[in-house]
């Protein structure tokens, strides 16, 4: 990856404006806003987030001069997915969240508008609150629900207990939210597998029509990970983790969810159009700590130091993808989705760019993983069978 440059908290820092503008210009772009705050760290946490509040009007003014920055250099660019992730937005008051939302609505043109999220954390959400997100015209909903056993939610340091997870489903529901995604983890020290199948059902029951399925991650440092380093935590075997991610793949369509990336499922029409969009390398833009920007063959990433970010301080980064660096993101992203890649058309589309032979020496490695049904060719279409989306990130190590 070729690094231009590591420079000012600036939009002039990337290159000329009108050349971000015309690429702006060919579709909506995602917006995706990161709000760094949360009540309480998680014991597994590694993003950028914070429990000092106080920073909370010095990073609102950032984020609202960013958005007026913004918004005049793409010349009010159209809008089509909106995001409001954390850290835990739900720490937003109302009157908060208005200002900030009346901000987006100027800067942007929400014409286009096709979904706009919120997430929130079962142990800070409200009836009033949620009725409030929705009538302001957010019309989804991600809880960080996790697990439904209380001890495993106190080890993973979550300020919130099994029944306040799932209070916070039903408010979504009374509140009139109808596309309602709920984060249920997997390999968490002494979670066991009945316990699995038992939450995705309860969480099902009780109203979420979408369903993300993390792995636990414990590569960056916390203190989730030192108790493990240390012996006092015990992580589960791969074996485990992977036979919970099969169970569930049997059990889920039972429920009316059907995979549609190897860590997502929902109900028919509740896909999540902003998260589609990363895999399909659609532009967007991201705003606040660590947030990170598409628009080909610009990516740039803001400070994840949250108080050097306030202040226009923290560094950007930068990077122009090389032609070659965005072919390998088609597979690499797209191949996540199930429903595959026209791999004839990413043969077609290399041939232009002269590098035929990157492509052509890809499909020799993965003719094995095709030997053995991990993947699937179908007409033009490559795509995972079921039993490969467990080894899925042996395939895509091709690609990187
Ligand atoms: S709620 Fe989310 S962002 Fe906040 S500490 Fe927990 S895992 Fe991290």
């Amino acid at each position: 990856m070729k690094r231009i440059s590591e420079t000012q908290p600036n939009p002039k820092a990337l290159p000329s404006g009108e050349a971000l503008r015309s690429i702006a210009r060919t579709e909506p772009l995602g917006l995706y806003i990161h709000l760094p705050f949360c009540i309480d760290r998680c014991t597994y946490c590694s993003f950028t987030t914070t429990c000092d509040h106080t920073l909370l009007p010095a990073v609102l003014t950032r984020l609202g001069l960013d958005m007026t920055r913004w918004g005049q250099s793409l010349d009010r660019p159209q809008v089509d997915t909106l995001y409001l992730g954390g850290g835990t937005p739900s720490i937003l008051p109302l009157g908060e969240l208005s200002a900030l939302q009346s901000r987006i609505r100027t800067c942007f043109d929400l014409g286009p508008l096709q979904e706009a999220t919120i997430e929130a954390n079962p142990g800070t959400v409200e009836l009033a609150w949620m009725q409030g997100t929705r009538r302001m015209g957010w019309d989804r909903i991600s809880l960080g629900v996790q697990t439904l056993d209380d001890k495993l939610l106190a080890r993973l340091g979550r300020i919130h207990d099994a029944r306040e997870g799932l209070a916070a489903l039903k408010m979504a529901c009374d509140a009139g939210f109808e596309r309602i995604s709920a984060d249920l983890m997997i390999g968490i020290p002494g979670q066991d597998l009945a316990r699995v199948i038992s939450d995705a059902r309860a969480i099902a029951k009780a109203g979420a029509n979408h369903l993300s399925i993390y792995m636990l991650d414990l590569d960056k440092a916390c203190p989730m990970k030192t108790e493990v380093e240390q012996g006092i935590l015990q992580l589960p075997s791969d074996e485990e983790v992977a036979e919970s991610f099969e169970v569930l793949q049997e059990e889920l369509p039972n429920l009316g969810f059907l995979a549609y990336e190897i860590s997502n499922y929902a109900q028919r029409g509740h896909e999540s159009i902003h998260n589609t969009r990363y895999w399909e390398r659609r532009p967007y833009l991201g705003l606040g700590p660590s947030a990170a920007s598409h628009l080909e063959p610009w990516r740039w990433t803001e400070s994840a130091d949250i108080q050097a970010w306030s202040a226009s301080a923290g560094m950007r980064e930068v990077q122009w993808l090389e032609p070659s660096e965005c072919l390998a993101e088609i597979p690499l992203l797209g191949l996540r989705m199930l429903r595959g890649i026209d791999w004839d058309g990413l043969r077609a589309h290399a041939e232009t760019l002269g590098l035929l032979k990157t492509v052509s020496g890809w499909e020799d490695d993965l003719a094995p993983f095709l030997q053995h049904g991990l993947l699937v060719r179908e007409g033009p279409i490559l795509r995972f069978s079921r039993k490969g989306l467990l080894l899925s990130n042996q395939v895509l190590q091709i690609f990187v």
